[in-house]
């Protein structure tokens, strides 16, 4: 008896832009069993992982004879990528000039403005007061080892940063943890 084979529709969503970018028509026995937050997928020399899968198992996705997966492009960091060594920025270049050594101006996340931002080393978007605090300690410890002109401190709880390098590990006028190297620009 010859075995009945039927394709099921697959359907690539990104899913950063929403958009499908790719439909084939696929044999299920080709494709995983279940779908879960860890599959990755190789596509044109591309690795994306799936961030939701519908629906999610071959049994599934075979009686429903269609298969959607929205997709997110697996970032690699290259050498040319650009390495954070702190969590916070200041709204512009320069912003330090004006400061006096008793002033304190407000830092914005750099977590908040990009889309993936694990990718390169900064927290979740979500990520808890004490794990945003390790991840920036670590990060100004690698910057306290390099001699960088002008480096100030900040507060990546608070979102504050003062000129003054001398402020290094003293406590934070907010909230009392260490501050930490900061850049400018
Ligand atoms: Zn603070």
């Amino acid at each position: 008896m010859a075995s009945f084979n039927p394709k099921i529709l697959l359907t690539l969503v990104n899913e950063a832009t929403g958009e499908a970018f790719a439909t084939s028509e696929m044999a299920p026995v080709d494709l995983p069993e279940s779908f879960d937050a860890h599959t990755t997928l190789q596509l044109g020399g591309e690795e994306w992982s799936v961030v939701h899968a519908d629906p999610q198992t071959r049994e599934a996705y075979t009686n429903a004879g269609t298969l959607i997966l929205r997709l997110r492009k697996v970032e690699t960091i290259g050498s040319e990528t650009i390495g954070f060594s702190q969590l916070d920025i200041t709204e512009r270049f320069n912003d330090d000039e004006a400061l006096q050594a008793d002033e304190w101006i407000s830092t914005t996340a750099l977590n908040a403005t990009l889309s993936n931002p694990e990718s390169v080393g900064l927290p979740p978007p979500d990520a808890g007061s004490d794990d945003v605090y390790r991840i920036a300690l670590r990060l100004s410890q690698l910057r306290e080892a390099i001699p960088i002109p002008n480096d100030g401190v900040y507060c990546p709880i608070c979102h504050i940063a003062n000129i003054e390098l001398a402020k290094l590990r003293t406590p934070c006028p907010k909230c009392g943890r260490g501050l930490l190297k900061f850049g400018w620009e």
